[in-house]
């Protein structure tokens, strides 16, 4: 269970920010528009700091709506069955996918300015990707979607500094809500259960990078499938094995995240190869769904040129085998030579390495819980295969680990209510006694 002094103290920090932004901001700019001796400026600075404290307020109430929830972690994978999501793979049928690049928004107001929607066509389709879906912020981009293998995905967040950041894969509508300053974990799990109603993934995407995610956060969060342990901007394997060393059935994704894809070091940097036949969104998605997907780093070489890129793009190898025989997990590539194997278990912890092999080997032990695979192929390039997983049936079942406390959730709502009222009785009383108000200050 979600120790509950955390919860205090996740509670307390945000609080904080609040107390900052709602009381003493304002006293210091109603001490800085005194000052101002022309009258029009100061009118014009009332109404934008009224504009602002407005949405401050809007975002006050979307913070406090969050429901206190339960949390039950369901504890190391374990029992008689191995689940290999690789089982029944068509070694052949390895297609190249990338979910998060960004596109020219908002009239070039976000990061993405000199990604057009041509360019990109143009620059992923050179690099031989199958697909790769544009992840515009808070807006779904239908470019491409004619085509029948179109997956409509966006970016969630409006965080500029903690980038707490989802990527909605197979999405139908943008949930428009988000806490933009800081998130408790009781937000973090919200957001992923309102946006899990709206679409068929919700990916965090780089977790790691400005804390957007904390690793422990990781050993309650649920009700998600992928993470994008793969992004240029942070690798995120610590949040992964905290994830999966709690039970929790969470598979990897590799994306770019390139916000101006002329830029040879922004492309083709992550990418997530999928097995599917044929390239159908429901085939997709339910590959995806089961792990049968690998992460791929392709080792960037600084300023290379796109050409060279390309060609180096083209002689990568693939995932050939990843089986189980008997107790000892089996994995081939197309490459003669694997440079160096680690196979990680329980806490990250590395089970076992091997160097210079063209076949890796594992056996697997009585203690393990989960088993993946890393690769690093010639020239530095790294495979990080999904993990092979304990279960007590042999196809494994995801049990609900987060519940709402209703009984916490009323008390908070009650408390806020009337936090809430009095600022409006506040704001009002001003707004009719503005000169008792001034002679106060
Ligand atoms: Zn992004």
């Amino acid at each position: 269970m979600y120790n509950i002094s955390a919860k205090y103290d996740e509670f307390f920090h945000v609080k904080n920010h609040f107390y900052f932004i709602s009381l003493f901001l304002p006293k210091c700019l109603s001490i800085m528009f005194k000052k101002i001796k022309n009258k029009a400026l100061r009118i014009v600075l009332s109404v934008l700091t009224s504009i602002l404290g407005l949405l401050l307020f809007v975002f006050l109430v979307f913070y406090l709506a969050v429901p206190s929830y339960t949390y039950t972690v369901p504890g190391p994978f374990n029992g008689p069955y191995w689940h290999n999501p690789y089982e029944g793979m068509n070694p052949d049928h390895w297609k190249k996918y990338n979910m998060h690049c960004h596109s020219r928004k908002y009239f070039g107001l976000t990061n993405g300015r000199l990604s057009t929607e041509e360019n990109i066509d143009s620059v992923y389709q050179r690099m031989q990707y199958d697909h790769y879906g544009i992840s515009d912020y808070m807006h779904i981009n239908r470019h491409g979607s004619e085509r029948k293998d179109f997956i409509p995905c966006y970016e969630h967040g409006y965080g500029l500094f903690r980038k707490t950041h989802q990527i909605c894969i197979g999405a139908q509508k943008v949930w428009m809500i988000d806490y933009p300053f800081v998130q408790t974990l009781d937000m973090k799990q919200h957001a992923i259960n309102q946006m899990g109603k709206r679409c068929r993934f919700v990916m965090p995407a780089h977790a790691s990078f400005t804390g957007g995610y904390k690793v422990s956060d990781m050993k309650y969060l649920s009700n998600y499938r992928l993470l994008e342990v793969l992004n240029p901007f942070g690798f995120s394997f610590e949040h992964w094995d905290m994830a999966l060393s709690n039970g929790h059935r969470v598979y990897i994704a590799g994306d770019d995240d390139s916000h101006n894809v002329l830029n040879t070091n922004e492309i083709g940097r992550c990418f997530t190869m999928i097995n599917v036949d044929d390239m159908d969104p429901e085939n997709v998605y339910s590959a995806l769904e089961s792990g049968m997907a690998y992460g791929v780093k392709f080792n960037p070489y600084y300023n290379q040129p796109f050409e060279m890129k390309v060609d180096r793009m083209g002689q990568l190898p693939h995932l050939t085998r990843c089986e189980l025989v008997g107790d000892t997990l089996i994995v081939e590539t197309s490459s003669d030579l694997i440079e160096s194997v680690a196979f990680v278990g329980q806490g990250g912890k590395i089970l076992k390495e091997e160097h210079n092999v063209k076949t890796a080997h594992y056996v697997v032990q009585p203690d393990d819980n989960y088993v993946r695979t890393e690769l690093m192929l010639p020239k530095m390039h790294y495979f990080y295969l999904n993990p092979i997983t304990r279960h007590q049936t042999k196809t494994p079942i995801d049990r609900p680990c987060v519940s709402v406390n209703y009984a916490r959730t009323a008390l908070l709502w009650i408390g806020y209510a009337f936090m809430v009222g009095y600022i409006i009785y506040l704001v009002i009383r001003k707004l009719r006694h503005p000169k008792t108000e001034n002679h106060e200050d």
